[in-house]
């Protein structure tokens, strides 16, 4: 039997380097060679125990590689060889939920994220592709695997939350959380056409790099409470449109306070434990807000659109990737991730060891400062 090189979760904080059995495709499934991978937060909140996951599963979500193998029923839409991403949400395209437009929903709550969560994740040598068909989104020649490493996870959903916003031309925003998500938020907004963007954070670095992306005021959260500064600029009223990107009680609630009588507040955040909306806030029920959340949309038409938008340059995420390693290296990239050390944002992981670029770009250099 073939076997593969794979991050394995082995319990709360561990994850080791297993040598597996390679998969193998069935009826309308495909296997890639993965050549370049992320670490998100979310895989941050199954390593810390605080999402379960089974033991011994294959952890990662944001794929990108090449058709290594094709199940039956593939061969005239796919060619072996042929360069892909896959959305980190994988919708079958068939079910009731997806039917119904909540691709994310597949088969019921959270059931189109698979990867890493319910089956075999993308921190391997290969991955096994369920409903290619719908799923395997073709990499545009001039586009590198470094530039669409961000599209099957991050860039979908920071961009989700603008959408989800309904945002107006000249709407006010503010983006709570300046992490990768937020920071496609921020910049989801601005292709929105949204007038006031106000960036939140408490880490200068990421606010630098939010005014890059489109905010054109950062608030540091460390300097006190961000909601008068909203008003003020605000005319007392709030922002039209909230978006909330790290799933937090603190962030959930200033992102409440922060819209004003009508308005929308965005929420991306995983959360655990009980969320509280306090009584002002939620003017007692009666505010006319809308609270919507949003699952990272995937499947190839929007990994088509998002690379789209990279091909064409209305986008530039590389500035995100801050760093490269091998996926050997996965302790080493996992505990500056996970700890935000060295400027992170994002890390490229290269199961071939020979693609990693030697020195490691400073953030100053990433953000072209
Ligand atoms: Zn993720
Ligand atoms: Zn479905």
């Amino acid at each position: 039997m073939a076997t593969m090189k794979a991050v394995v979760f082995k319990g709360k904080d561990q994850l080791g380097i297993e040598e597996v059995p390679k998969p193998v495709a069935g009826a309308g499934e495909a296997v890639i060679k993965i050549t370049a991978t992320t670490i998100c937060g979310t895989d941050v909140h199954i390593v810390r125990g605080e999402y379960p996951v089974r033991e011994g599963l294959i952890l990662g979500h944001e794929p990108v590689g090449v058709i290594d193998s094709l199940g039956p029923g593939l061969e005239t839409d796919y060619q072996v060889g042929d360069r892909v991403i896959v959305g980190a949400i994988t919708p079958c395209g068939q079910c009731f939920y997806c039917l119904n437009g909540s691709h994310s929903q597949c088969h019921g709550a959270l059931g189109g994220w698979r990867f890493g969560n319910t089956i075999n994740g993308a921190w391997a040598e290969y991955l096994l592709v369920p409903d290619a068909r719908a799923n395997l989104a073709p990499i545009p020649p001039r586009l590198t695997d470094e530039q669409v490493l961000l599209c099957p996870d991050i860039f979908s959903t920071g961009l989700s939350g603008a959408e989800s916003a309904h945002i107006r031309m000249g709407d006010s925003v503010a983006v709570f959380a300046q992490g990768p998500i937020g920071l496609c938020a921020t910049l989801g907004a601005k292709l929105k056409g949204a007038s006031l963007i106000i960036g939140i954070d408490s880490n200068e670095l990421r606010l630098e790099v939010a005014r890059r992306f489109g905010a054109n005021v950062t608030l540091n959260i460390d300097d006190g409470d961000p909601i008068p500064e909203i008003k003020r600029l605000t005319d007392g009223r709030g922002v039209d449109v909230a978006i909330e990107a790290l799933g937090r009680q603190e962030t959930f609630e200033n992102a409440l306070r922060a819209i004003r009588p009508g308005g929308v507040l965005s929420s991306l955040g995983v959360y655990s434990g009980k969320l509280v909306a306090p009584y002002e806030a939620f003017y007692a029920g009666l505010g006319d807000q809308t609270i919507v959340t949003t699952l990272c949309p995937g499947g190839k038409e929007r990994m088509r659109r998002l690379m789209a938008m990279i091909e064409n340059r209305r986008v530039d995420l590389a500035p995100l990737v801050t760093h490269h390693f091998a996926l050997d290296q996965i302790e080493e990239a996992y505990d500056l991730f996970s700890n935000q050390r060295g400027g992170v944002l994002k890390v490229a992981l290269f199961p071939d060891a020979a693609r990693v670029r030697p020195p490691v770009r400073s953030h100053a250099q990433a953000v072209g400062a």
